[in-house]
């Protein structure tokens, strides 16, 4: 049974109950940056492997040079050398330093590493046969990284759920993970709806419209982690909306449509879904988007979204948006929420909840997050939303804002969990 006018909180855990995870697909680790592990990340190996390096230098025994002064420096014999990929085979015995470069593995015998800058060579290159000259002492485990430092082989370098950086895909390479799995990009059909909506290479007619909401929302669904993918436009006829929106069912994880989602004469999308599907709700109280209707069809989740351009988008960014994360397994599903000082009077004509296009920054002089609306709230209007980076909220009830207000701002220019 659809419920009447429920909360948006209401509403999205309906949509988020409806969907699931999607399956799981292996993709190289740097294109998994952004996205979510499927499962722990094992490395096979000790990372590093090996203790190594971490300056050009000598390695020695840290005892041999205990007593080591600028008035009574020691000196060592240099009976090898390490380059990348070239490995001291023997064991550093008293009296004797092996040079070494960074990321080379401490060879055995030695504890300390003292940098090429303070050690004076003399005879030769500083190779073999070289002696090396030491004015200071040098702890034990100077200048060396231990092995297994990030983590032990068979450990978990990167955990299930976890989002992958750049810096983790490099981790992944180093832990033998090439390939990582992810949940695969939830495929979202979109549909638009309207006997006068026309392709946007159409030059509209009179009272002709062309189509906004596919290109706006194919773009929301691209940004939210989907592969969208476009089904068409449907005249306002039963048949041939039921016909489409049933050939996107059968391909995709979720299919969205804009328009013709109203009581209007012509609104045929949550009747169709009454007898084909089933309805979970058709109203939300927001705006924008108050008329939306969630359910689902063949078992395949279905919103239809009002036509309304920035309903549309607003409706999307709030229901479909999570929805996606959840299916690509991010566990972050809203959008960060800041407070700032709105800087005019918020008047409200309305009981349902708003979501006003606005936009946040810092004020230059006071430093301060300062709030602004857009000139207009029109529902008709793109452009707003596009200068828009965020939606500032007044709750339901007849309440504004006066200026100076602290006020709740969704930032939809920002990820999901991220701390501001
Ligand atoms: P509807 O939800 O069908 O009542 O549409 C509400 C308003 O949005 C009408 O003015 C439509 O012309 C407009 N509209 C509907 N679909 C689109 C679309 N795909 N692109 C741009 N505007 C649209
Ligand atoms: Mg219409």
């Amino acid at each position: 049974m659809a419920e009447n006018m429920i909360a948006l909180e209401r509403a999205q855990a309906i949509v988020l109950e409806h969907v699931r995870p999607t399956d799981v697909e292996t993709v190289a680790a740097w294109r998994a940056v952004g996205l979510p592990l499927a499962q722990d990340a094992l490395t096979d190996i000790d990372l590093s492997p090996f203790a190594n390096s971490a300056m050009d230098g000598y390695a020695l025994r840290s005892a041999d040079i205990a007593a080591a002064s600028a008035e009574a420096p020691v000196t060592l014999e240099v009976v090898g050398h390490e380059a990348a990929g070239h490995v001291f085979a023997g064991t550093v015995g008293e009296g004797q330093a092996v040079r070494i470069m960074t990321g080379a593995p401490v060879p055995a015998g030695a504890d300390a590493v003292v940098k090429y800058e303070d050690v004076t060579v003399e005879g030769g290159d500083g190779n073999e046969g070289s002696r090396a000259v030491f004015r200071a002492p040098a702890p034990v485990g100077a200048n060396i990284r231990e092995a297994g430092l990030e983590a032990r082989k068979g450990e978990a370098v990167m955990r299930a759920g976890e989002v992958v950086s750049a810096a983790g895909a490099g981790l992944l390479a180093s832990a033998g993970c090439m390939e990582v799995p992810v949940h695969r990009a939830p495929v979202v059909g979109i549909i638009s709806l309207g006997t006068e909506i026309v392709a946007p290479d159409a030059v509209p007619a009179f009272g002709q419209i062309r189509d906004a909401n596919a290109s706006a929302l194919m773009a929301s669904a691209l940004a939210a982690g989907a592969e969208p993918r476009f089904f068409g436009i449907a005249p306002d006829d039963e048949d041939t909306i039921c016909k489409l929106v049933l050939e996107a069912a059968e391909s995709c994880d979720m299919v969205v449509t804009s328009g013709g989602a109203s009581a209007g004469d012509y609104d045929y999308v949550t009747a169709f879904m009454r007898r084909e599907g089933e309805v979970l709700f058709d109203r939300i109280s927001m705006r924008p988007g108050k008329a939306i209707t969630f359910g689902t069809l063949r078992g395949v989740p279905f919103l239809g979204l009002s036509g309304n351009p920035a309903a549309a988008y607003v409706g999307f960014e709030m229901l479909a948006r999570p929805a996606i994360r959840k299916m690509r397994g991010f566990a972050d599903l809203t959008r960060p929420v800041q407070q700032a000082r709105v800087l005019h009077d918020v008047r409200k004509r309305q009981d349902r909840r708003f979501y006003n296009r606005a936009h946040v920054e810092r004020d230059g002089e006071t430093g301060e997050l300062v709030v602004r609306e857009a000139h207009s709230q029109n529902s008709a209007l793109l452009g707003t939303l596009h200068h828009a980076n965020c939606l500032l909220m007044v709750p339901e009830g007849p309440a504004g804002y006066a200026a100076g207000d602290e006020v709740p701002c969704v930032r939809i220019d920002v990820e999901e969990g991220t701390v501001l």
